[in-house]
């Protein structure tokens, strides 16, 4: 089907999260008029039953799986149960409620952690299932390999039009500033901003800074997906060989540069000391993204304006 119109039924599933609420914005901008999503309490994801009688009344067209259970390093590695019960559920009710009523099109949101922890940098979509999986967010990694795994399956029995892109770490307006669950960039804002009124000495940063990370602005990402959604289909990854498309930048820099540049778009003028009972999590995740720039997509915002937009967004939506 390639290309879909823009009156299509598209359940955008997690459209209230970091994610969704772009992916969100960027359909409304470019022009798509039946979207439609659901909150968690008006429909648990990890419900079966409730998730099929969904499917059976709203039979969408298209769907955006963008609903998980996420956070940071931290929260990643204490909750590791519901991180992989929770996301298994999810994806598996929605991916098969889809085959049930025949969606015409599927995309599935993955994350950078599902590759190795040792495999060869950049990330090709080769490297999946190759090695051993970093140990804080094994879980839900895990979980998110099921996922890709559950799209491809679906396509190579039923001939199902779902396929699996893998964003880099996401950041934007509307992420999760909670220092105990969020991840690394929301959290150095707002640590940073919290220093600077409170005219304190110093900002603490986990682990030993060294730890390298690729970081993209989410509404790159919602390009992309609508990109990606409009120009292709299962077909077209599968037959590469590949289960999942990368989208990021393609560079990377590390948290000890990444505290610098907080620091200075945010003004704090004190020192940044280093938390080392904290983990650093994998040394590098950096995606190879030339699949995604042969097939005619690049991110237009770099990390600095990134995260201008976002201090901005805090000032300006941030509550407790
Ligand atoms: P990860 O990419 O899955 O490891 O998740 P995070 O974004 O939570 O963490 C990335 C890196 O930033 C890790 O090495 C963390 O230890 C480091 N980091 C430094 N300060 C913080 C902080 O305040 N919060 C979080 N979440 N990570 C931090």
């Amino acid at each position: 089907m390639k290309s879909i119109e823009k009156n299509s039924k598209i359940y955008l599933a997690g459209h209230t999260g970091l994610v969704g609420s772009a992916i969100s914005r960027e359909l409304n901008r470019q022009g798509y008029n039946n979207i439609i999503g659901r909150t968690i309490e008006e429909l648990d994801l990890r419900n079966q039953e409730s998730v099929n009688n969904f499917f059976e009344i709203e039979k969408p067209d298209i769907v955006i799986v963008a609903a998980a259970k996420v956070g940071g390093i931290l929260a990643n590695d204490t909750y590791r149960a519901d991180f992989i019960y929770d996301n298994i559920m999810i994806e598996s009710n929605l991916i098969s409620a889809s085959h049930q009523v025949g969606v015409k099109k599927l995309v599935f949101l993955g994350s950078s952690c599902i590759y190795p922890k040792l495999a060869e940098q950049p990330l090709r979509e080769e490297s999946i299932l190759s090695g051993y999986l970093e140990s804080t967010n094994e879980p839900y990694a895990l979980a998110k390999i099921t996922g890709i795994k559950l799209c491809e399956s679906f396509f190579r029995q039923y001939g199902c039009n779902f396929f699996s892109v893998m964003p880099t770490n996401l950041y934007g307006p509307h992420d999760n500033f909670n220092l105990n669950t969020s991840h690394v960039l929301p959290a150095l804002i707002r640590k940073f901003h919290e220093a600077k009124i409170n005219s304190e000495k110093s900002v603490v940063v986990w682990g030993s800074g060294a730890p390298m990370r690729e970081l993209m602005f989410v509404e790159d990402l919602s390009r992309a997906i609508v990109f990606l959604l409009s120009s292709i289909d299962a077909s077209d990854i599968y037959s590469l060989g590949i289960s999942q498309i990368n989208i990021g930048t393609g560079k990377d820099l590390s948290i000890a540069d990444l505290a610098e540049l907080v620091k200075k778009v945010v003004g704090f003028e004190g020192i940044i000391e280093y938390d080392h009972t904290k983990p650093d999590g994998t040394p590098k995740k950096l995606l190879d993204v030339s699949r995604i720039h042969s097939i005619g997509w690049k991110h237009q915002i770099e990390i600095e304006e990134g995260i201008g937009i976002t201090y901005k967004w805090f000032l300006e939506n941030f509550k407790n």
